[in-house]
């Protein structure tokens, strides 16, 4: 069974009753707990209640949902946004609206489910391309097709901590006529100028023609989202399926956990520099100790050990140590490819980093990987 979490999400947490420190959660920015979210949360408990008890399309729309809205559009620098429930709901929600039988969806090999998902229910004929590969890309761009077409990719891939290669895959975009979507539910709050995401990281800003996110990770509630211009969400809004059939909408309270978090995040960098400073720290003692994180360029680091046993036990000893990392193993990463992924919080100080990296040491010399 899973293990269980005994207390707010944070960079030391109770699991299983033992105080561990957290190398696994998406709180990127460490604010899922902080007093000021917390306190948003409970004053729209206070005025909306718990449930929405409907969709938003009927009762279920308040004001938060609006203001969210709006926050996020000026924090993305896109014309509007559209929240969602989840990133779930999010993706499998638009990408039917966008493309349908008789169109073409160009999806990267390693993207995320409900990608996937989203592409499965559009209709459309999926081709996949080998993971970043833009000469696999292009040779599936070059075949003859009718219909729309659609470019489908992560900003920042979860299991290996890359990012997409989004200006060529802009070029081919534009070459071969293709509207171009990025997920980046681990890219916002993370990457670029104040955290605005990959597409901004690369300046690609008018280049890209919707993205969706996602509110659950670097934003510390639970949500997602759909960025694109005012055309593209107005006419999404009455569509999206996972939007109008659900009266289980974002919740208020944590529409306005989220919202602070974005007005927090768009008046002070601090969270972001904090949460690179503290990568750059671990991935630099990581690396020292022989150890291979791979292509990573992000706070998501893979402790690569190979073995999928070996790196299960090593979760368990680092456990026993006082550091939760996940072990992930085939099939979500490739059979020779087993790890530890550790993923770093602004959260995190000095010496829960300290922790992490000795005890992650001290569990690979016993099990002779270093
Ligand atoms: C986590 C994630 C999602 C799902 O977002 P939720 O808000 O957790 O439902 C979608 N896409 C990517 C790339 C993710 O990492």
């Amino acid at each position: 069974m899973y293990r269980t979490v005994y207390s707010p999400q944070g960079a030391r947490i109770n699991l299983d009753g033992r105080e561990v420190v957290n190398m696994a959660s998406n709180n990127y920015l460490g604010l899922a707990s902080h007093p000021d979210v917390i306190q948003a949360a409970k004053a729209a408990l206070d005025q909306y209640g718990v449930g929405p008890t409907a969709s938003r399309n009927i009762v279920g729309n308040f004001p938060v949902h609006d203001e969210l809205e709006k926050a996020l559009a000026k924090f993305k620098e896109v014309e509007a946004t559209l929240v969602f429930n989840c990133g779930v709901s999010a993706n499998t929600g638009v990408i039917p609206f966008l493309v349908g039988k008789g169109d073409v969806i160009y999806s990267d090999a390693l993207n995320h489910g409900s990608i996937i998902d989203g592409c499965r229910l559009s209709g459309a004929q999926v081709k996949v391309y080998h993971h970043k590969d833009m000469i696999s890309l292009e040779e599936r761009l070059k075949e003859p097709e009718e219909g729309k077409k659609l470019i489908v990719t992560d900003g920042v891939f979860s299991m290996d901590g890359d990012l997409a290669p989004l200006p060529q895959i802009a070029d081919l975009a534009e070459k071969y006529g293709a509207m171009l979507m990025v997920d980046d539910a681990h890219g916002d709050g993370v990457m670029g100028p104040m955290g605005r995401g990959t597409v901004d990281h690369f300046g690609l800003r008018k280049r890209v023609f919707v993205e969706t996110g996602s509110l659950s990770k670097a934003f510390g509630s639970a949500g997602g989202f759909v960025a694109g211009s005012k055309e593209l969400i107005e006419a999404l809004r009455p569509k999206a399926r996972s939007f109008i059939f659900t009266a289980s909408p974002m919740a208020p309270c944590l529409a306005a956990a989220a919202l602070k978090v974005v007005e927090m995040i768009s008046e002070d960098e601090a969270y972001v520099k904090k949460l690179w400073k503290n990568r750059e720290y671990f991935a630099n003692r990581i690396t020292k100790l022989g150890l291979n994180i791979g292509t990573t360029v992000t706070p998501v680091i893979p402790v690569i050990v190979g073995d999928g046993a070996l790196a299960q036990r090593m979760s368990e000893d680092l456990f026993e140590k006082g550091v939760f990392a996940q072990a992930i193993q085939f099939p979500m990463v490739p059979k020779n490819a087993a790890r530890l992924r550790v993923i770093l919080s602004a959260g995190h100080t000095r010496e829960d980093l300290d922790l992490a990296a000795d005890a992650i040491e001290e569990s690979a010399r016993a099990m002779g990987i270093i």
